[in-house]
């Protein structure tokens, strides 16, 4: 399978991955990873954040517009490859 974001501009790479959010898939350059936080629902509706992060291989537009949500921001910010 070829890169989706290689392709829009007629170049062609091997993908390595595929887009968490909208199944493009990628190349190397194209490929974004972040780390997906894990958490658990406890009684009383307390959400907890467990020490071990998930892997999130994302697009540019998706890890763009994903980061949107306020609480994931800070945590994407650090990551970028
Ligand atoms: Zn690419
Ligand atoms: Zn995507």
């Amino acid at each position: 399978m070829h890169c989706y974001e290689c392709s829009l501009v007629n170049e062609s790479r091997e993908a390595v991955a595929i887009c968490h959010h909208c199944s493009a898939a990628l190349c190397e350059k194209h490929l974004y990873e972040v780390s997906d936080p894990v958490t658990e629902v406890y009684p009383l509706m307390r959400t907890v954040v467990l020490p071990k992060k998930a892997r999130l291989l994302l697009c540019g537009r998706c890890k763009t517009a994903l980061a949107q949500r306020q609480s994931r921001c800070e945590d994407w910010a650090g990551v970028e490859r």
